[in-house]
């Protein structure tokens, strides 16, 4: 017996080994042949609906890895899955050049940058004579511009390559002149003097795109309050909260740093401040002349001037405060600001201090802001928070905490007190912009832009800083009636997943001006002025209308730049003008005009955008605006689809971490269908997915599996020539076929939301389950049912169809065994439910089947028994009929009281023993309560299921599984006459759950 079983084993091993898949080779074979029938081309066909998607096409300064893959994946997912549905889809591709990423990165090899030559040698494997050609920018993106195509093409994504540009071909820098010039008529492109974040090495205004890790640098405007000394000093201090002015007890300056003494000359003022606040104002254009130098500590003691309230406030020592941040200078509140309460504190309990610089310690808090939670002058806030928080010094950490909740929790619904002049019993935000306007009017107060994600890296290693940039060229996503376009745009369209609409509507109201312009980097010259470049995230926002072009562009029906003037994009673009006027100005044919016109108008809108979550707040809005001003509504795009990133076993990527994999290298690996899955099966949407080399392997195993299981049914069923004229059905067969509709509907909900995980756990993990399910029962019964592979054919035949968007290679293989036509598995039809095929009197058998077993293994281990007959009772029929009538109360009514349905039953002739039987009643409702909603509404519709049909259909398997193989399977009904019933069991069962007997003899 054991040795039989070994050579089994052995067998199946064998056998597994011989068909091991060779997947790069089966990637290859499907590559060709995609590439041979231009499978993936698409041109215009009125026959068919349009689907328009793209993605975010990718910069060229490094190959793409497994982090990269996953909105890409997503995309070409779709793009299958809509073709599948029968839309005509266009899936095509660019490379962003533009900016400053390939440029920082040639400079740093060209000083031989040590950390970046060893990423380009031991993680991207580049050859070491092209990394010698990186010295020059275009090389670089070049080279990965081929890799990442390469990569693309190994993924199986289904590109229309004829589509293909970079943003710094000429044509391309046409197109993008012809935007701006269309945006500057329209008002939308303005000149003029706006905060920036900066790089003061390039001499650049940076965004996401030019940050080491990719930090859009934001800043918080800041009111400056000029505190005057006796000699004519300004001491500033940058606040957020100016309307606490009037708690202003003294001023913080930090004893162990150096200050300096400063000229404005453009404001013909003296301040003091740290040597880093001089700096940041010059970069705010303040014309600074350092004169002298003066050490924190020797300013203590020193009285300033409150300009509102006209106290005069001592300067005090204190170590939280940081010459980075603001002036150098805090304005002590310590009424409201709780660290300003704790180094008060501090320094009340440190008399060494207190006689190291002469302190008279008399300062009291003053309270000035009132509010449910804090009121009266009597009270101080900050204190009652520091003894929330549990605070010690101004050191602990938790002081931020409770600052930012003191702060939000005053801004939402304090109102000033009395102490605070005309502002008393106004609202705190009232008040902060009241008291903040007249301060500037009264020439008391200046304002300051700070950084507050600092330490914000330029990606050429220099910090940035905040610039107030003038004479700069800045898109106006401030203007009212372009945010009102962008709202619409916004409304009209999906977005996936739904939750992020959110985020989207916050971006439009909060976006302001944007510098547009660069003054280092590839791309486009500002038209009209030729000293700037167009940055990377301003030419990248309607390039999607390119791809109609780039398609002419590429075969040379258009090969001379000179010839796109702006009435030719006015044409193709928007239908502006007459071709045979626009014809004769450029020397392109009226028919091509025309030809490209309406591939335009066949192709646009853009159906679906993919892209990064990261990409929300600049790039995803940014499209939405450009393409609502510079398109007719028509023309706006319909979707946005928005994917979470990936991390790599649970933790993030980073070449620190050593933990970036190439993309083509996990392709080699792998095969590229096991990552494909991967990257989509562990997430949904929005979460992160987490990439394991256990979960690739798993699922290339998965894939082998179903791979295994298709040939072997393809070889049987060709072997066995089944006819379906033949087939007789038995019950798991209809079973299978049921179980496989629900998967079809739910797995197509799925895919139109892009549920992907959902849609691929389906097709690989629930089909499997219900397969395994099916052969089990099949197994069981042996030779006294018909051939299986009919309907393992059907079902092999439909689940490929599933899994082709998501393993289009495996699938192409086995299709073409199946479909023994050349036809590519793209455009069979995605899998239809067939009503015929729902069968719930088959799914309640199984379900019942599966139950009893449960119930027998149960038995079996709790009373040791190794049955010779196993005896089932079904519930009588007055139990089915209460049965029956407490599910329509339920649900029908919703109503689950014991109470309300006994009343019911009681009522009801059909059921009035209910009265006697309130136990099994109370049971029923139990029963009915546990099952799952999809069960208790399959049951309402089978009011005549007999469950003794599958107990004798199954009889085989159930005595299997209860361990005696032999053993005989009675079934009686409680209300048989002749009924075995010698334990008195039968009283027991209950519609759904018969009562069960094992007898040893
Ligand atoms: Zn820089």
């Amino acid at each position: 017996m054991n040795n039989t079983n070994n050579e089994g084993k052995q067998d199946d091993k064998k056998k597994r080994e011989k068909n091991r898949i060779n997947w790069n080779s089966i990637e290859e074979k499907w590559r060709d042949k995609w590439e041979e029938q231009r499978i993936f081309q698409a041109d215009p066909d009125i026959t068919k609906k349009k689907y328009f998607i793209t993605v975010a096409y990718p910069y060229p300064n490094s190959p793409q890895h497994i982090g990269h893959g996953r909105t890409y994946t997503l995309a070409d997912v779709h793009a299958r899955y809509m073709r599948m549905k029968g839309y005509n889809v266009l899936f095509p591709m660019g490379f962003h050049y533009t900016g400053t990423p390939i440029l920082a990165m040639s400079r740093r090899v060209a000083s031989r940058d040590k950390e970046l030559l060893e990423t380009f040698d031991k993680i991207y494997h580049v050859p070491t004579d092209a990394i010698a050609s990186f010295v020059e920018p275009r090389k670089i993106a070049s080279y990965f511009h081929n890799e990442i195509r390469r990569g693309m093409k190994e993924m199986g994504f289904s590109i229309d390559w004829r589509r293909e540009f970079s943003t710094v071909d000429k044509i391309y820098s046409k197109f993008i002149s012809w935007q701006f010039r269309t945006l500057r008529n329209k008002g939308l492109i303005v000149q003029g003097s706006h905060p920036v974040g900066w790089c003061p090495n390039d001499q650049n205004p940076v965004s996401q795109h030019d940050t080491i890790d990719d930090v859009e640098p934001s800043f918080n405007e800041y009111t400056v309050i000029k505190f005057r000394l006796n000699d004519g000093y300004i001491i500033p201090t940058a606040t957020l909260r100016p309307e606490t002015i009037y708690g202003a007890t003294n001023l913080w300056v930090n004893p162990n740093i150096e200050y300096v003494k400063i000229y404005l000359r453009d404001k013909d003022e003296r301040w003091i401040v740290s040597n880093e606040a001089a700096i940041k104002l010059r970069f705010l254009d303040h014309k600074v002349t350092i004169e002298s130098h003066v050490l924190g500590n020797e300013m203590i003691g020193i009285l300033a001037k409150n300009p509102v309230t006209h106290a005069s406030l001592p300067i005090y020592p204190a170590s939280f405060v940081d010459p980075d941040s603001g002036t150098g200078f805090v304005m002590s509140v310590p009424a409201h600001a709780p660290y300003d309460y704790q180094a008060l504190e501090d320094l009340k309990n440190n008399i060494l201090i207190q006689k190291e610089f002469g302190i008279q310690f008399e300062v009291k808090p003053i309270t000035v802001i009132g509010s449910d939670d804090y009121s009266g002058i009597d009270v101080i806030p900050s204190k009652q928070i520091i003894n929330k928080f549990n605070i010690q010094d101004q050191k602990d950490t938790e002081i931020e905490k409770a600052t930012n909740e003191l702060y939000s929790h005053e801004f939402y619904k304090g109102k000033m007190l009395q102490n605070t002049g005309k502002y008393a019993g106004m609202s705190v935000s009232e008040a902060k912009d009241k008291l903040k306007n007249d301060i500037l009017t009264s020439g008391d107060a200046d304002i300051m832009f700070e950084l507050i994600n600092k330490p914000v890296k330029c990606r050429c290693g220099t910090q940035c800083v905040v610039k107030l940039l003038n004479d700069q060229w800045f898109l106006n996503y401030g203007n009212v009636k372009w945010k009102y376009l962008a709202h619409e745009c916004l409304n009209d369209m999906e977005i996936l997943p739904e939750e992020i609409r959110q985020e989207f509507n916050y971006v439009i109201d909060w976006l302001r001006e944007r510098a547009c312009a660069r003054k280092t980097g590839l791309g486009t010259k500002v038209p009209w002025d030729q000293h700037w470049i167009i940055e990377s995230l301003s030419d990248s926002v309607i390039y999607m209308a390119y791809y109609i072009l780039a398609k002419y562009v590429n075969d040379k029906s258009i090969n001379d730049a000179d010839d796109l003037k702006d009435t030719v994009f006015d044409y193709l673009l928007l239908g502006k003008g007459n071709v045979v006027e626009v014809a004769s100005d450029c020397n392109i044919s009226a028919v091509l005009l025309e030809q490209i016109r309406e591939e335009f108008s066949y192709f646009y809108p853009v159906d679906s955008r993919h892209s990064g979550r990261d990409l929300v707040p600049n790039h995803l809005s940014f499209f939405i605006f450009n393409h609502a001003a510079v398109f007719d509504r028509e023309n706006w795009p319909k979707q946005i689809v928005v994917n979470g990133s990936v991390l790599m076993e649970g933790k993030k990527m980073s070449k620190s971490l050593g933990n970036i994999i190439p993309l083509r290298e996990a392709v080699k690996k792998f095969g590229a269908d096991a990552i494909r899955v991967s990257m989509l099966i562990s997430a949904e949407l929005l979460q992160d997915a987490d990439f394991s080399f256990d979960t690739v392997k798993a699922i290339q195993s998965k894939l082998q599996d179903i791979y295994d299981m298709g040939i072997e049914s393809i070889t049987n069923s060709s072997r066995s020539q089944i006819k379906k004229a033949n087939i007789y059905e038995e019950l798991e067969d209809r079973w299978l076929l049921s179980r496989l509709q629900r998967t079809i509907a739910d797995t197509t909900i799925s895919m139109d939301k892009l549920r992907v995980r959902e849609a691929a756990h389906n097709i690989i993990y629930s089909l499997d389950h219900d397969l395994q399910w099916y052969e089990k029962r099949a197994k069981a019964k042996n030779r006294e049912r018909a051939s299986v592979e009919y309907t393992l054919l059907r079902f092999l035949n439909t689940r490929i169809k599933m899994l082709a968007p998501f393993a289009p290679f495996i699938s192409e293989e086995l299709w073409e065994k199946i479909d023994n036509s050349s036809a590519s598995i793209t455009f069979t039809n995605w899998p239809t439910v067939e009503e015929t095929k729902k069968d719930i009197v088959a799914e309640e058998s199984e379900q019942l089947i599966m139950n009893l077993i449960f119930d027998l293994h149960k038995i079996v281990k709790v009373t040791g028994i190794n049955p010779k007959k196993i005896i089932f009772y079904t519930g009588a029929r007055w139990k089915l009929k209460i049965y029956y009538k407490i599910l329509s109360i339920i649900f029908s009514e919703g109503n689950t009281n014991f109470g309300d349905i006994i009343k019911q039953l009681i009522k009801d002739p059909e059921t009035t023993n209910a009265k006697n039987n309130s136990n099994m009643v109370k049971k029923m409702i139990e029963d009915i309560l546990s099952d799952p909603i999809e069960t208790r509404k399959r049951r309402v519709h089978l009011e005549n299921f007999e469950e003794r049909l599958p107990i004798e259909d199954a009889r085989k398997l159930l005595a299997f599984e209860s361990g005696g193989e032999d053993a005989e399977v009675l079934i009686y009904s409680e209300d048989d006459t002749t009924i075995y019933d010698p334990k008195s069991k039968a009283k027991f069962a209950r519609p759904f759950k018969p009562a069960i007997q094992l007898v040893n003899q």
